[in-house]
């Protein structure tokens, strides 16, 4: 099965340079040098970070709750949050050759990740994927999330329900951080036919999966819209990388 996603996500590409040293790769584009590192720092992250119980960055002298989310308490409605790397340096490089650089290959490691965040930290819960923006499939061509979605249920063996959807097109980009946070409150809908066939089958747990979480305003306005239902009782975000407050 890992190679038939494989194959499947990775067929325009082939034996890429190691997206972050340049250096020789294999079928990943990751040399076993960087390879090595990056899950050396994945386990690292899993086992012994103190974090901010809002956000889920990494304390450095802070105690419980970082300077950001004291300043700007955007997670409090969240039920937990886990992003694996600080979004610096190498992180970047690595972002940027799986969604610009089109490195398909690389979402079978980012899934394993993930899968790793959520077996440990959220094993009750059912993944909620975020929604890409209408068009932004049509202008990249492809939904990384929705791969990542792929890995988790065919791969992991983890429950993905989309109950998600986005509405609108706008770039939030564009956008000042107030403007931002207003317009994410309106961002997301709940698919109704999913949870109108699924809701009464579903946990009371969802785990939101994305790759970066930049303002927060995603993960909050996501989470407002899934306490609504009845059915959802908790909601926890698990995402590759985050901006440090
Ligand atoms: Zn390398
Ligand atoms: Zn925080």
């Amino acid at each position: 099965m890992v190679r038939v996603l494989r194959s499947f996500f990775s067929g325009c590409v082939v034996s890429a340079p190691c997206v972050l040293c340049g250096g020789p790769a294999g079928s990943i584009s990751l040399c076993n040098e960087c390879r090595r590192l990056l899950d050396e720092e994945a386990d690292k992250a899993l086992q012994d970070y103190k974090r901010c119980v809002h956000c889920g960055r990494p304390l450095l002298s802070e105690h419980g709750v970082c300077t950001s989310c004291r300043e700007n308490p955007l997670f409090q409605n969240v039920d937990g949050v886990f992003p694996l790397f600080p979004y610096v340096l190498s992180k970047k490089k690595l972002l940027y050759g799986w969604k610009i650089g089109r490195q398909h290959n690389l979402t079978e490691i980012f899934a394993a990740y993930l899968a790793k965040v959520i077996k440990t930290h959220y094993p009750d819960a059912v993944v909620v994927p975020v929604p890409p923006r209408p068009g932004k499939i049509k202008k990249s061509g492809w939904d990384q999330i929705e791969d990542i979605s792929l890995y988790l249920e065919h791969i992991h063996h983890i429950r993905v329900v989309r109950l998600l959807r986005r509405t609108e097109t706008m770039q939030q980009k564009k956008l000042s951080r107030e403007e931002r946070s207003e317009h994410s409150k309106r961002s997301y809908m709940l698919d109704e036919k999913v949870s109108g066939c699924m809701g009464k089958t579903l946990p009371e747990h969802v785990v939101l999966v994305d790759d970066v979480i930049t303002t927060g305003n995603t993960v909050r306005a996501c989470a407002n819209v899934l306490k609504e239902t009845d059915f959802i009782k908790k909601v926890s975000a698990a995402a590759l990388f985050i901006v440090p407050g």
